[in-house]
Parts: structure tokens; C-alpha cells; sequence
């Protein structure tokens, strides 16, 4: 199958049994698959083979590949468990098992709902790689929007926009963000897509001219300075970033400086803040625009030097100074780097020079995503982690349309109807959990669906507030309660 080649040329040095796997998997999806079509009229395989080659372009190991061809049969086909085990092994199992399970997001486009949503889902993903994984087949979906219906279309593309993407910034994997939100961004807002787009176009146009000058410039100078192994290059700002760079400089595309940035790549640290240094000192730089992300990582771990000149003609153009191996943390997440390379890499170094730095700063409790890829890298798979963080002082509940509400571990109906309204909190009389009338005292699990009722004179009583888990709730009731005294 040519298809699977390619994909397998994608692998970072893929052994024997990697190839043999894939070719294996996509068989097996192939068959599984047989006669099935896509909305486009094209074969449904296509779209497990697409999903599979945007996770090698992600850098993901041959595993999640393979996982990744087979991600829709259980859902898709009459393939069983069993079978899956016994083709694949129990990790590919765990990977598809893990897709299927996370099925459709109930996404209704409310923001005050989308964190929470969020966080479900990754909860409910359990392993960093079946967020991936999912991530790659929504990728692969919003290319071939065009086929879906028009309401369909918008709902993926606003979900995408809020719900993956956002995950995919937080993972780290750039590669990932930008297909999603760019792919997404053309459905949600047709008019400020195509302006923004001829705006870019005019803009990198612009700015090619002054970075190949530039670019030989630099080089020169590292040279002269001994500095010998480097890369050079520029990026163009994603689209969907420039957008939203507009907005926030009132549409003044003539203030954004980095639609283009010049990309150095080193080796080591120390080469990084080397360049830096001869950089600074060759041309002026733009005050305030110099930012050390390598000291002080993004939430997301992303790691860089920036700083912004002013070139010999007086344009301001941005620099982005980096290790060859942030550079592909950057682009790929450093999933990719934790998840597959062993610990005496030349990583290693670096990864010891990161937590020192942590430490330094005092990042005590690094973002989730830094936990979870930490715990990954110990443990070779995520378990326990997401459910002691979350699920054992989260949990998250369903209003009757669908929408997720996260609250802490035991709270009440009285909470839940507080975090929804305070008008509905105050006003509380009873409530449906999954169908069934409960009081409102009644403590609320993980899944449920609550449906509250209310009457226009309720009040609250003192006795609710020992059945109030949240800050938010026990301070309204009290309000509530000063208040009727109030009236009285
Ligand atoms: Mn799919």
C-alpha cells in the first residue's frame, strides 16, 4: 500500500516491527472498513490513513500511528474488543478504546461551559496520547468540512476553535493549533478570514525583502563571532494568530512587527544567549519586545529567546533564538521529545536544565500539561494522575441541554443551581438528578444530569448552608438570608 509508506517515511527511524505494525493496522482498518464512505463519497479508510499521517507529522511514535489507523473501528465497524487485543496488544487497545470512548463533545458554544468542557475531556482521555490522537481526526475533519451540512459545519468549526485548539496550544504541539484554528477559522468568520488573508499575503510580501537581507546579515556576524553551526530561517505568522493580532490592535495591521520573525537554530543554550548577545550588540533593539522564554518557559512549555531590531533601514523585525531541540518541542509538543526519546538522549542535559530552572523561579506546581507529561515520561503510561487531580475533587455534571458544569467533590444541588445562576440558586425548591425528584441536599456524582426546579417566593434557609460546598454558594445563601432579614 503506497499510502502506509509514506506515513512510515513521516518515523523518526522506525525498527522492523514498527513498519510491520502499521502495515498490519492499515490492512486490518482497510478490510474493516471495506465499502464504507466519507461524506465526500471518497472511502472512510482515507480518513484513518489521513488521521495516521497528521499523528506522524505530529512526530508520534509507531504505536499511536497504528492506534491512530484504527481509531474508528470499534465505533465505525463490528470489530469487538477481543479482536483488537488480540491483533494489536493491549496499549493499541487502550489507545482506540480510549478515542471511542471520548466520542462526541457536548458542545453547545456557551464559554462559561467550554473550561469545564475542556478539562472533561482530558480527564476523560486519560492518556496524553488519545487526546492526540483525537486531535488528529478533528484535524482531518476540518479539512473536509465542505462536505458536511451547513449547521453541521459551523458546530465542528466553533468546537474546534474553543475546545481543540485550545487543548492542542496547552499540549504545546504548534503544528497542531495552528491546522485546527486555521482550518476552523474560514467556517466561524468567512469575511475576516478572507480580509485577514489578503492582509497577511500583503504583509509577508512585504517583509520577505527586509528578512533575506537580514538573514545574510545575521549570518555574517555569527560567523565572525566563531559561532559555526546554525540554522537560519523565517516563519509566517498563522493566520488565525494574525487575526487575532488584528483585533487586538484595532485592525492596525501596519503595528504587527512579527507577521514574519527570523528563526535562528543552535545547539546549545549557551550558543542562544551567545547570539543573542552579538545580536544586540550589532543592531538596535526595540525596547521592551526582548523575552527570555528559556529562563521562564510559557505555561505550555514553550521555550525561545525573542527579541525585535530595528534592521539598518529602520524596520522592526522580530527574532526568535532557539536550541534545534526547543525548536521541535515548539513545533510538535514536548510530548514527542518526552514520550519517545530514552533519558540518555542529548536531551537529557536540557531536561535536568528545565526543572532546575523551575525550581529557580519557583514553578512549584507546574501547569497540568507539565504533570502529565512529567508523570508519562516515569510511568510510560498516564493512570492515576488525571483521576487524582481531577475526578477525586472534580466532578463534572450536566445541565438538561448538555452543557458540562464542573464542581468540586460533594457539592449539592444547591451548589449546582448557584453555579448556574445566582436567581436559580436562590430560588430553589427541588431537583431532577438523571430522572429521579431529590432534594435538594442531595450530593451530586460524577455524570449526573440535574435538572432544578424553582418557584418564584423560595428562600433560602440557614440549614442550606451545610449542604453548600462552595465558596460561591455559602456566600449568596448568606446574602440571601441577610437580605430577608433585611426585609423583615
Ligand atoms: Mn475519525
Amino acid at each position: 500500500m503506497e499510502e502506509i509508506k509514506e506515513i512510515i517515511e513521516l518515523l523518526d527511524s522506525p525498527t522492523s516491527e514498527d513498519i510491520t505494525l502499521l502495515e498490519r493496522a492499515a490492512a486490518y482498518a482497510q478490510k474493516k472498513h471495506q465499502g464504507q464512505k466519507r461524506f465526500s463519497g471518497e472511502e472512510y479508510f482515507n480518513h484513518c490513513l489521513a488521521t495516521a499521517k497528521n499523528l506522524a507529522l505530529v512526530k508520534m511514535g509507531a504505536t499511536t500511528v497504528a492506534a491512530g489507523l484504527l481509531h474508528d473501528v470499534i465505533e465505525d465497524t463490528d470489530t469487538t474488543a477481543e479482536e483488537i487485543k488480540k491483533e494489536f496488544g493491549e496499549e493499541i487497545w487502550f489507545l482506540v478504546d480510549g478515542v471511542s470512548k471520548l466520542g462526541e463533545l457536548r458542545y453547545h458554544g456557551a464559554e462559561r461551559y467550554n473550561q469545564s468542557l475542556r478539562k472533561l475531556f482530558v480527564a476523560t482521555a486519560k492518556d496524553i496520547r488519545v487526546l492526540i490522537i483525537k486531535l488528529c481526526d478533528r484535524w482531518h475533519n476540518i479539512v473536509t468540512l465542505d462536505f458536511v451540512s451547513e449547521k453541521k459545519r459551523l458546530r465542528i468549526a466553533k468546537e474546534t476553535l474553543e475546545i481543540y485548539a485550545p487543548l492542542a496550544h496547552r499540549l504545546g504541539i504548534y503544528r497542531l493549533q495552528r491546522s485546527l484554528e486555521d482550518g476552523a477559522f474560514k467556517y466561524v468568520y468567512p469575511e475576516d478570514y478572507e480580509r485577514a488573508k489578503k492582509l497577511l499575503q500583503e504583509k509577508s510580501h512585504e517583509q520577505e525583502k527586509q528578512l533575506n537581507k537580514l538573514q545574510k546579515e545575521v549570518r555574517r556576524e555569527l560567523e565572525n563571532n566563531n559561532i559555526k553551526d546554525f540554522e537560519i530561517s523565517y516563519r509566517v505568522k498563522s493566520l488565525y494568530s494574525f487575526y487575532k493580532k488584528l483585533k487586538k490592535h484595532h485592525d492596525r495591521a501596519e503595528d504587527i512587527y512579527d507577521v514574519l520573525a527570523l528563526r535562528i537554530k543552535l545547539n546549545e543554550i549557551d550558543d542562544c544567549y551567545h547570539a543573542l548577545g552579538i545580536i544586540h550588540e550589532r543592531w538596535q533593539i526595540v525596547d521592551k519586545r526582548t523575552k527570555d522564554y528559556v529562563a521562564l518557559p510559557k505555561a505550555n512549555g514553550y521555550r525561545s529567546l525573542h527579541t525585535t531590531i530595528y534592521d539598518d533601514e529602520r524596520n522592526i523585525i522580530e527574532m526568535q533564538i532557539r536550541t534545534f531541540l526547543m525548536d521541535r518541542e515548539a513545533e510538535y509538543g514536548r510530548a514527542s521529545h518526552l514520550l519517545y526519546k530514552k533519558r540518555e538522549t542529548s536531551g537529557d542535559a536540557e531536561l535536568d536544565y528545565i526543572q532546575s530552572v523551575a525550581v529557580k523561579n519557583k514553578i512549584d506546581r507546574p501547569e497540568w500539561v507539565g504533570q502529565l507529561l512529567k508523570y508519562q515520561e516515569e510511568n510510560g503510561m498516564l493512570d492515576s494522575l488525571i483521576k487524582r487531580d481531577v475526578l477525586t475533587e472534580q466532578i463534572f455534571v450536566f445541565t438538561p441541554r448538555g452543557d458540562v458544569v464542573e464542581l468540586p467533590a460533594g457539592a449539592s444541588v444547591i451548589d449546582f443551581a448557584f453555579r448556574i445562576h445566582t436567581e436559580i440558586g436562590a430560588r430553589l425548591v427541588g431537583a431532577e438528578v438523571n430522572g429521579k425528584f431529590v432534594g435538594i441536599d442531595t450530593e451530586l456524582k460524577h455524570g449526573d444530569k440535574v435538572k432544578v426546579q424553582t418557584q418564584k417566593n423560595a428562600r433560602p434557609t440557614t440549614k442550606w448552608l451545610e449542604h453548600c460546598k462552595t465558596a460561591e454558594a455559602r456566600t449568596r445563601v448568606r446574602r440571601e438570608l441577610g437580605l430577608a432579614i433585611k426585609r423583615v
